[in-house]
């Protein structure tokens, strides 16, 4: 029998999620997460997809480490018969955040891998770490299996100079590996292939605007399948405005909060990372809450939301004019899907360039992908729910399968 299944790990520093697959069909066999490793709250949410009626199972109590929680997920998934010992499971795909410039394609893990990704933890302090450790941990479970990595950033390594490069002293830049590396590189490779697909073309036919709006958010420009932009930079805080982070700001607000408001860099990091964004703007970052207090006339929630809005059409502008024609523009994630207004307001008198949206197709709620625009419309503006899981079992599959070669499976 052909190995088909794919586990799939994205490590946190105090959270694992998981997914198995079975690569046959695509098929999600069990989804879970451990959350808050390390405190004596820790929490197991096992959800098994097989055999009809599977009731999602919960556990409480400490787990102490990434050891401990993915021995945890491993006896949940034997309790299903899909235990990790299985000759079933193929490979162990790991989403890891920041991969330089070296990794460009999912990568199978040896200690050469894993030193790189060490040696980016300055750039990434706090994800590769935590990706490390998952690894790490997976690897001493099952040894013998491969385990491969998929890169937040290798969609955006195909960036030119020109959009990768901040124009500070070149010197510097390359002594301390400051460039724009870009993040959320498996959801736009997936949503503009999707977006691709849904037009009927082969993704090297069309240029996509990806509008991925989650908790974190980013704009990418997709010229014929390579990305040419993206809008998160060294890390994850350039670019749009965020649930918590500010996106683009004058560097040199640092250097005042610093000299005159007397902050230390780690108060600043905090403060652009974690507190200001729509949370910073207006005491709350999810959406629902605050389309709610706007529909309630609160002022602090509108003011905000045009914020949001305001950067999310400046992207779209910018990202034209770097594409130069624009085919199709993607909304994907938490609120790209979901929040009908966000939509609206971002395309809204944008007819010059193209851009009418069908009022009534982006008012459906759908867990497929759909077009919003109106026929009238020249570029096809389009919903197209992103699935990072997905795209890293199925790199990690393929990469596995082209190792194995025809006949050695
Ligand atoms: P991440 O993976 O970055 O944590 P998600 O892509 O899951 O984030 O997006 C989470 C966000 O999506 C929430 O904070 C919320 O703002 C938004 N969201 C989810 N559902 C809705 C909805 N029905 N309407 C508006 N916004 C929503």
């Amino acid at each position: 029998m052909t190995a088909s299944r794919v586990l799939v790990l994205n490590s946190g520093s105090s959270s694992v999620k998981y997914q198995l697959l079975d690569m046959r069909d695509s098929s999600r066999l069990a989804v879970g997460l451990v959350e808050r490793i390390g405190e004596a709250t820790s929490r197991l949410v096992h959800s098994p997809l097989t055999g009809g009626g599977a009731q999602r199972r919960e556990r409480s109590g400490p787990i102490a480490d990434h050891d401990a929680a993915l021995k945890a997920v491993a006896e949940e998934l034997t309790q299903d018969g899909l235990g990790l010992d299985s000759p079933e499971l193929a490979a162990i795909g790991h989403r890891v955040v920041h991969g330089g410039l070296r990794f460009t394609e999912p990568t199978v893990i040896d200690e050469d891998v894993l030193a790189e990704v060490e040696r980016l933890v300055p750039v990434a302090p706090l994800h590769n770490p935590a990706n490390i450790t998952g690894i790490r941990t997976a690897q001493a479970l099952r040894p013998d299996l491969p385990q491969v990595a998929v890169f937040d950033t290798a969609f955006h390594t195909t960036m030119p100079e020109a959009a990768a490069r901040y124009a500070i002293d070149v010197e510097t830049a390359d002594a301390h590996r400051i460039r724009r590396y870009g993040f959320h590189g498996t959801s736009h490779a997936y949503v503009s292939r999707r977006t691709a697909a849904l037009l009927g073309k082969d993704p090297s036919e069309v240029n996509v605007i990806v509008l991925h709006l989650g908790n974190g958010a980013s704009a990418s420009a997709v010229a014929g399948g390579r990305c040419v932009d993206t809008s998160m930079g060294l890390t994850p805080l350039e670019g749009l405005v965020m649930g918590t982070r500010s996106g683009d700001i004058d560097p040199a607000v640092t250097f005042h909060l610093k000299r005159v408001a007397g902050m230390s860099v780690d108060d600043i990091d905090q403060l652009l990372n974690k507190r200001s964004g729509l949370l910073g703007l207006c005491g709350d970052n999810d959406m629902r809450e605050i389309r709610r207090r706007i529909d309630e006339g609160d002022e602090r929630a509108r003011l905000a939301f045009d914020i949001y809005i305001h950067r999310l059409r400046k992207y779209i502008g910018a990202y034209y004019a770097v594409l130069g024609r624009v085919d199709a523009i993607a909304f994907t994630a938490g609120v790209g899907e979901n929040a009908a207004p966000v939509r609206e307001a971002a395309v809204a008198g944008l007819e010059e360039l193209g851009l009418v949206l069908d009022p009534e197709r982006n008012a459906v709620r759908s867990d497929e992908p759909r077009i919003i625009s109106a026929n009238s419309g020249r570029v096809v503006v389009a919903v197209v729910p992103t699935d990072e899981e997905m795209e890293i079992a199925q790199q990690t599959f393929s990469l596995v399968k082209s190792l194995s070669g025809p006949g050695n499976a």
